[in-house]
């Protein structure tokens, strides 16, 4: 058997070599899923050219017309996301979520001046150039940039997926970031973008990029009714020099720590809800929310540690 699968022939080109050596796919693997996999027309080639997609195993592997040479090949569950592969009508929309707090000013990226620099290089790099590599088209694929300080302001809209996209967030990685990074305003504006526009799209994605936890809990009051992460009065420093808070007469550090936390839970129950209804009123294919948590944690781990990190892996 395994005679037989490998005297079939498959020619390999560099890409499709490359893309399966960084993907750990044998090439013994996209011999068998020609042999015994399933053979769907896939999305043509950016001249018209046919091709044809075989799944098997949890391999995808997309060949030319003849089936025998490779175009690219990638596994089902690895997390990638391949908006050229996007299915359903409508195209792929994709919201950007970029925190825009002081703390994105700091410079610990390497090769980079700040935070914010290197988030948007990255996202130029990894996101849209490597979508456009891959085959995504600017007309089936829009996305939207908001940025995350106290407030969520939308910076791009519904823009095209194509280079001047790319230099567009290249163009931010100079702006000034400050204040706090609220994430509950920023995703009630992404989740309300995307939820208007689930109806007509095969794709929704969140991308939400972060160097912290949420700022929100700062202007809370625990359940007794004390502001416990307010600074104060007097001005008073802690031995380490932070400002002194106010304090819950009841459970000091228990209802600093609550209030922390309730936050958390919320943006969570936000994003479950959303995802929900979204998925009642998405075209029968939409695949959401998936891909947003997928890239999210990719997105937030590696970027600001790397400064060539790949937060954002195409599938091409
Ligand atoms: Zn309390």
């Amino acid at each position: 058997m395994a005679g037989e699968t490998s005297s079939l022939t498959l020619f390999s080109h560099a890409h499709g070599r490359e893309r399966r050596e960084e993907r750990g796919i044998e090439k013994r693997a996209l011999q068998a899923a020609v042999k015994y996999g399933v053979r769907e027309p896939a999305n043509p080639g950016r001249a018209g050219d046919q091709r044809w997609r075989f799944t098997h195993e949890g391999v995808v592997f997309i060949t030319d017309v003849t089936c025998k040479h490779e175009i690219t090949s990638w596994k089902l569950n690895d997390g990638a996301v391949n908006l050229a592969a996007a299915d359903g009508v409508g195209g792929a929309h994709i919201v950007l979520v970029v925190d825009h707090s002081a703390s994105m000013r700091k410079a610990d990226v390497p090769n980079y001046e700040t935070r914010t620099a290197a988030v948007y290089d990255c996202l130029a790099r990894d996101f849209v150039e490597a979508q456009l590599a891959a085959g995504a088209c600017g007309s089936d694929v829009v996305v939207t940039l908001i940025e995350m300080s106290d407030e969520a302001h939308v910076v791009i809209d519904k823009a095209r997926l194509d280079a001047g996209l790319a230099a567009a967030l290249k163009a931010r990685g100079g702006s000034y970031a400050r204040s706090h990074g609220n994430y509950l305003p920023a995703l009630d504006k992404a989740l309300e973008i995307l939820q208007d526009d689930a109806h007509n799209r095969g794709t929704l994605m969140l991308l939400f990029l972060s160097d912290g936890a949420p700022s929100d809990h700062v202007s809370r009051s625990c359940p007794h009714g004390f502001p416990v992460w307010t600074a104060a009065p007097g001005n008073l420093k802690t031995r380490r020099g932070k400002p002194m808070l106010i304090e819950c007469s009841i459970s000091p550090r228990q209802c600093r720590k609550s209030t922390q936390e309730a936050v958390g839970v919320d943006c969570v129950q936000k994003v479950l809800r959303s995802a929900t209804s979204s998925a009642a009123t998405a075209s029968p294919s939409a695949r959401w929310p998936l891909a947003t948590r997928t890239s999210t944690t990719r997105c937030c781990s590696r970027w600001a540690r790397h400064s060539r990190a790949a937060p954002f892996r195409s599938s091409s």
